[in-house]
């Protein structure tokens, strides 16, 4: 079983490159996944005390090249935090620890911010306050040519997407404040994006989007008012052909979005990402399968989530049936915060626990398992896991 660590830059540059990958290197991983663009986070690392990094709308952290991009110019947070690449990637070259880049995509505020007309648009019209859409050529030429740019300056193994598929609205850090309950067909459905991109997508389809969008709205302000009867709505909806085709479009834009960067690399790297499709109830088994197959089929790896053993087993399954299966990875995660309650709670069940989640990860043909995140956790909580995948079958 292959090891990596997930990193991010600005605890590399605060500790100091060389003396954490060695560390790293001496801890027993194969590489690093660091950190080339981030989210909004306040991050608390307990290494060197007690220490917290905040950004508030996300930037990205390698010495991107400005002059190669087009519209969307990248915001790097700061050359401190940014020179954390260049150091990784000599050491890396030097020592053979493999070097991977952690690209978070669609989770990114900053975009949103200085190009508005890039962020995803709700069904009743409003905009995201984090997310920019799959579909909006402007985002695909940014992310192509960022992630290109990373492995010409770093000659990274494997560029690792997080978040290709539009992030729900209340997602994570910049939670919107809601005291209304929300039906899962509520929440699936707010997911549909109406922005430009994917008004012009559906109308080329031939399809009725005004007349989808109102329906969006109109199922959208029944299940606010909790009536009981969202189970008839939601049966509705699986009959209406133009909106599953709209949903499906709408998974097809993040394919393309996988395709594009793929393309724009050419080989000089593989490049992974977690196959989700959030419209299963909606579009049906069949198809909601060929939209993984497909989107397992536009990369070169598949990350999965050793919390999820559920869903791994599907996309382990889906992509055995492929002409050419991918090889899959799995990211663990250890929290200790019990707002998290799914890792927390596996986190506190003991040694034994911890090992039997790994085995189900390699049971299903996981061959890689990254560990979240160096950085933020102590010592003994690497030795952990590190014990744990050596007892692994
Ligand atoms: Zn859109």
């Amino acid at each position: 079983m292959r090891t990596t660590t997930y990193c991010y830059p600005w605890d590399l540059a605060r500790l100091g490159v060389e003396p954490t990958l060695r560390q790293i290197t001496d801890d027993g991983f194969d590489g690093i996944d660091l950190a080339a663009t981030y989210h909004p986070i306040d991050s608390v690392s307990p290494r060197d005390g007690f220490r917290l990094f905040s950004d508030g709308r996300g930037a990205v952290y390698f010495p991107a090249r400005a002059e190669r991009y087009g519209r969307i110019k990248p915001r790097i947070h700061s050359s401190e935090v940014a020179m954390a690449w260049p150091a990784a990637a000599e050491h890396a070259a030097r020592t053979g620890l493999t070097l991977n880049s952690w690209t978070i995509t669609l989770f990114q505020p900053w975009i949103r911010d200085e190009c508005p007309d890039c962020a995803r648009v709700l069904p009743g019209g409003d905009s995201s306050g984090s997310g920019v859409c799959p579909a909006n050529e402007d985002v695909r030429e940014f992310f192509a040519t960022l992630c290109l740019d990373i492995v010409e300056q770093f000659g990274v193994d494997l560029v690792r997407l997080e978040g290709v598929m539009p992030h729900i609205f209340d997602l994570d850090w910049l939670r919107a404040r809601s005291l209304v309950r929300m039906s899962p067909l509520l929440r699936m459905l707010s997911n549909l994006c109406f922005c430009g991109s994917c008004i012009a997508r559906g109308v080329a389809s031939g399809l009725d989007v005004a007349r989808i969008r109102a329906t969006v709205n109109a199922v959208i302000r029944a299940e606010l008012a909790d009536d009981g009867h969202s189970d008839d709505r939601a049966a509705a909806l699986k009959a209406d052909a133009e909106l599953v085709a709209f949903a499906e479009n709408q998974v097809g834009a993040s394919i393309e979005f996988v395709r594009t960067i793929v393309k724009r690399i050419d080989g000089r790297a593989r490049v992974s990402m977690n196959a989700l499709t959030p419209y299963r109830s909606l579009v049906g088994e069949e198809r909601d399968e060929q939209l993984l197959c497909d989107f397992i089929a536009a990369s070169d790896q598949v990350d999965l989530n050793v919390l999820n053993p559920a869903g791994n087993r599907i996309i382990a399954g889906l992509n055995a049936r492929l002409d050419l299966p991918r090889p899959l990875s799995a990211l663990y995660v250890t929290i200790r915060n019990p707002t998290v309650t799914s890792a927390a709670a596996l986190a506190e069940a003991g040694s034994a626990t911890i090992v039997k989640s790994l085995q189900a990860a390699a049971d299903v043909g996981v061959r890689e398992l990254s560990l979240y995140n160096y950085g933020l956790l102590p010592d003994a909580d690497v030795v952990a896991f590190m014990d744990a995948v050596g007892q692994l079958r």
